[in-house]
């Protein structure tokens, strides 16, 4: 398979100049009160259900040219993965929009509390490349389900996909409160001097410290999907075959560039060299003897990031399988590397390729203090059968989400809030998270106006203090412990 190579184009960047009148014209936009009402919110969920639908042979297509990505992977990873989503958010959205009752203590009686939700205004999505289309849309479902405009900033490093999402979202969606503005470094920097009411930025850890600077001149929320170095632990219990194929597939799905792709693998050493087997195996039946030549795997996004791959496997290890590649086809083969030095470069940045290090430990504690020893993964997985271990890991861990006997599932799960910790990042979004990310909970008391307790105001007198210490007192003394 050869992929065809799409090069960004300056002449589609969105004109500098004009950034700060585009926000201006969604804030007006969302000042009118367009965007509040749940039969607008609905059409525009409808609309990106129709986008995905009608234009899915472009939007495949456009996958395909950015990345080489294979139908099936497209489909399920960045189509239906936003639908899903979608359909689950329109299903609850108008359970989700409702005020929420909650509690109102003696003292305030008489009184009715409630959370109303409003919408946060207009918010920013910035997008990385590797997901292009599901990491645009997939925050766009939030922003639009919780009543807000949007300005969406696809990534440069896949132009086909922005260009994509320019020219067609605005036939689908309400174009005077969604804007697609496509752009490198400096549009995103322009866009970062305006005044959003959220941010969710969706790329490394290094943008994402920009994002959060620029956002703090406003006070500007944000939301931060960053990557980081995934582990995956095989214990000695684990199902070998199965669990060999399920990290191979994990790893090597879109070329191993996944934010929750499995960066390395901690194996106790008494099945160290059988699981390494099984997972040359499963390599080969996945890819057969010429995985250059297979119609379904994908490509590495750019020349610069294949020699920043290659790098990584200079004093990585042994090659078990794959370890070379073609710059000019961007192909680079399925790798799987064992005797690792811990202190090799491919241990200490994120991987984001197909290249998996398979480490030898001790056991599993000797996996979880490596891990504990390292900042907080987005991910981690462990193949175990035994609940004692399972239990052990869940609670002397932490990372955004985990999987067990997996590998990346719980991404496509809407009820699972996905977002990192530490230096993974920080809040979440999917399903309900995605709603209550551009929402703001305001918190409403209500009290009648007839009735007054005249006990509240000044002056005073002794008689008034004295009453309110007895109550202080009675109500201290009856209060639950
Ligand atoms: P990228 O290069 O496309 O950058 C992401 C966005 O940041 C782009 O829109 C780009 O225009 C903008 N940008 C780049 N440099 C900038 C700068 N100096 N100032 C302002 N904006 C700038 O993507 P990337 O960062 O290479 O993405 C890969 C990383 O993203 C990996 O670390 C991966 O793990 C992470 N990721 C995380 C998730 C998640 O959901 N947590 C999903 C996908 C990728």
């Amino acid at each position: 398979m050869t992929v065809k190579t799409s090069e960004p184009k300056q002449e589609d960047y969105f004109p500098l100049d004009q950034i700060p009148n585009l926000v201006d014209s969604l804030r007006e936009v969302y000042q009118s009160g367009r965007t509040r009402p749940l039969d607008w919110r609905l059409s525009q969920l409808d609309g990106l259900l129709r986008f995905l639908k009608e234009r899915q042979n472009e939007i495949l297509q456009a996958l395909q040219t950015d990345l080489g990505k294979p139908r099936f992977d497209a489909l399920v990873a960045e189509v239906v993965g936003v639908e899903l989503d979608l359909v689950h958010v329109k299903k609850n959205l108008r359970r989700w929009m409702r005020p929420e009752k909650k509690s109102t203590p003696v003292i305030h009686w008489p009184g009715k509390s409630s959370i109303h939700k409003e919408p946060l205004g207009v918010v920013l999505i910035i997008a990385p490349w590797n997901y292009p289309l599901q990491l645009c849309l997939g925050p766009l479902v939030g922003a639009l389900a919780a009543g807000n405009t949007a300005v969406v900033k696809p990534s440069e490093v896949s132009p086909a996909t922005s260009a994509l999402l320019e020219r067609h979202l605005p036939n689908y969606l309400d174009p005077s409160c969604v804007k697609v503005v496509q752009g490198a470094v400096p549009e995103t920097s322009r866009l970062l001097e305006q005044r959003f009411d959220h941010i969710l930025y969706t790329g490394n850890g290094k943008v994402g410290r920009i994002v959060m600077k620029a956002a703090a001149e406003h006070l500007t929320p944000v939301t931060l999907e960053l990557g980081g170095k995934s582990p995956v632990i095989v214990d000695s219990s684990a199902d070998l075959n199965l669990t060999a194929k399920r990290i191979v597939w994990g790893k090597f799905f879109n070329c191993g560039q996944t934010c929750v792709a499995p960066d390395y693998v901690l194996a106790e050493e008494s099945i160290h060299d059988a699981l390494l087997e099984r997972m040359g195996l499963a390599v080969k039946k996945f890819w057969g003897k010429d995985p250059k030549h297979h119609s379904q795997y994908a490509r590495i996004v750019n020349k610069r990031h294949f020699r920043r791959l290659m790098g990584l496997l200079d004093g990585g290890g042994d090659v078990v399988c794959g370890g070379y590649g073609d710059e000019q086809d961007r192909f680079l083969a399925p790798t799987i590397l064992s005797n690792v030095p811990t202190n090799a470069a491919i241990m200490e940045e994120e991987i984001f390729g197909p290249i998996l290090p398979v480490l030898s430990v001790e056991s599993t504690n000797a996996a979880v203090d490596f891990i504990n020893s390292r900042p907080k993964p987005l991910a981690l997985y462990l193949f175990s059968e035994s609940d004692q271990i399972q239990h052990n890991v869940l609670t002397s861990t932490s990372s955004g989400g985990v999987v067990l006997n997996h590998c990346m599932l719980h991404n496509l799960v809407p009820d699972l809030p996905f977002g990192g910790v530490g230096e993974s990042g920080m809040g979440a979004y999917h399903g309900k998270a995605s709603f209550d990310t551009f929402t703001h909970r305001k918190s409403v008391l209500e009290k009648p106006l007839g009735w007054d307790a005249f006990i509240l105001y000044p002056p005073y007198s002794k008689r008034i203090t004295k009453l309110s210490e007895g109550i202080v007192k009675a109500w201290r003394f009856l209060r639950p412990s």
